[in-house]
């Protein structure tokens, strides 16, 4: 995150072509709530309503599932490489959208613009690379000595239920929709109440590349109606969720009388273990963007920061000068480092949490409003320290930008704080013992974990967490995995020497 000086940023535009009214999407058609009702859309600078949103239920979730029923006999029968011709069409629409996506996202969820643009380009790179990871695929076969062959047949899984967060809402619908039309299911979405501008464009991005009517419908509406229908809904097999861990644990308990196959990203606390011999500049490079970008609002924030003690004093000091000099402003304002958070509930527990934090540890930075910025849910970033290890803001997300710092004494202790929390989705390691780095990294209980290096992604690589952040992976082949299911056949290629009972007739 580029460091600056605070100043008053310049007072953003509300983007072009924002719809007035967001329908769902079903069968290719838009289509307006069974009963009218819609909920408010708002952007949380001004959290004043300017759009509204179709507020669906089990109704639409029935019409949606059965418009992805009918749709999948074809989808399905599509070759590989069809659907990836499709799918990279939908990577150049996103493309072409760019600009007005990132707007759109930044607009709706508090995102600095900066960090949008960079999400509506990871968007397209889903879409692209899930079609080069179809067109790869193989089957596989496996020969058992000369007298048998057996080989595995994927077929897509069905209509796949997809509930996705408001934290880059675009892009985690990306990439749950790209792997899931590449393994050829077709899907329902539920895009997060708090943000669905953004997915309002997808009908005309998913038209405009090819995707035929049905294979993709989208319902908007709360979790507790419209995305507990879909997970309630016996027509759908198999459900990716990305969301809270409180409500991925009621989605796997909801989703036991269905015996749905199901893939859960959760939330997290990750660590980022710092020891002395470490390059403490890319260290503290690292932590500050890892924390802070996009709002603190990032399941793999690296929100705990454990600091071997004889640099903890320095590092902590230059960490809380770092944070008090990160520019917070409009989400428009290009220059803007951390916008404003989604939505004043949110804004509220966030603030809850730097008030605990004050009685629990120490506060070397932030804690309070910008004071250029009167409205809006905005906090400067926030650092504590000597934050001990039963303390709330050591145990429990966040998942704003608040940052607990505390201190160990040798490697053993850096890993038993590391693991000192119900989560486990990412880790980072700042060593320059290379072999230290790598004892850590296998000691940590995490899915993922850098080693001096911050939360870069090769999109081959399996993504998820453990413990309370997550149940399976997705990203690469893991992905396709999930939305397929294999089946061996066997078949004799010589004579048949099956074990005779009963003797000859
Ligand atoms: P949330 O759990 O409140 O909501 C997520 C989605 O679930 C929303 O669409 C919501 O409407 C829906 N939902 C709520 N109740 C439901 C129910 N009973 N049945 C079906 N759907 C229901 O989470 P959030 O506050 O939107 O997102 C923030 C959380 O997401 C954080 O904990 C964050 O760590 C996590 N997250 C995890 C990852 C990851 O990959 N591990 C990525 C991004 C965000």
């Amino acid at each position: 995150m580029t460091q600056s000086t605070p100043s008053t940023p310049s007072t953003p535009s509300t983007p072009t072509g924002l719809p007035e009214y967001i329908p769902h999407w079903i069968g290719g058609e838009e289509v307006p709530g069974h009963d009218g009702r819609t909920f408010d859309v708002s952007d949380p600078v001004s959290n004043t309503p300017y759009a509204q949103a179709a507020a669906g239920g089990p109704p639409e979730i029935d019409r949606a599932v059965a418009a992805a029923e009918a749709a999948f006999p074809g989808w399905a029968a599509l070759s590989h490489r069809e659907r990836a011709r499709i799918l990279y069409r939908t990577a150049d629409a996103v493309e072409a959208r760019h600009e007005q996506l990132a707007q759109f996202e930044s607009h709706d969820t508090g995102l600095p613009i900066a960090q949008a643009r960079g999400q509506a380009r990871r968007a397209a790179e889903n879409f692209r690379y899930f079609a080069d990871v179809v067109v790869a695929l193989g089957e596989e076969a496996f020969r058992r000595g000369g007298d048998q062959f057996s080989y595995v047949v994927r077929t897509p899984a069905g209509v796949a239920g997809l509930i996705t967060p408001w934290n880059t809402p675009f892009m985690l619908e990306s990439w749950k929709l790209a792997p899931a039309l590449a393994a050829g299911c077709t899907v329902v979405l539920k895009p997060a109440e708090w943000t669905p501008l953004s997915a309002s464009l997808w009908p005309e991005i998913l038209t405009e590349a090819g995707v035929p009517a049905g294979v993709v419908n989208i319902v908007h509406g709360t979790g507790e109606e419209a995305g507990q229908a879909l997970v309630d809904h016996p027509g759908v097999p198999l459900l990716s969720f990305t969301g809270s861990t409180v409500t991925g644990r009621h989605i796997v308990r909801s989703s036991a009388q269905h015996l749905k196959t199901l893939s859960m990203e959760l939330g997290g606390k990750s660590p980022v273990v710092v020891f002395a011999d470490a390059d403490l500049e890319a260290a503290l490079d690292s932590v500050v963007f890892g924390v802070f970008s996009l709002n603190g609002e990032r399941c793999t924030a690296g929100s705990r920061v454990l600091v071997e003690r004889p640099v903890y004093e320095e590092f902590t000091r230059r960490l809380a000068e770092r944070a008090e000099r990160v520019r917070v402003g409009p989400p428009a304002d290009p220059a803007t480092e951390v916008g404003a958070l989604v939505h004043p509930e949110h804004y509220a527990r966030v603030l809850d949490y730097v008030d605990i934090g004050r009685k629990e540890a120490r506060l070397v930075a932030g804690g309070t409003r910008p004071a250029h910025l009167a409205e809006g849910n905005y906090l400067q970033p926030t650092v504590f320290a000597d934050v001990a290890r039963d303390a709330r803001i050591f145990q429990e997300e966040i998942f704003g930008p608040v940052v607990a710092v505390a201190p160990f004494d040798d490697e053993a202790e850096a890993v038993e704080l590391a693991n000192a929390t119900q989560y486990g989705l990412a880790a980072y390691v700042w060593t320059s013992d290379i072999k230290r780095g790598h004892r850590v990294a296998h000691a940590v209980e995490s899915g993922m974990v850098w080693i001096n290096s911050h939360n870069v992604r090769d999109l081959r690589t399996p993504f998820g967490g453990v413990k309370a952040s997550g149940l399976g992976r997705e990203g690469g082949a893991h992905s396709i995995d999930f939305y397929t299911e294999s089946k061996i056949v066997h078949v004799a290629l010589g004579d048949v020497h099956t074990p005779r009972f009963g003797g000859t007739a």
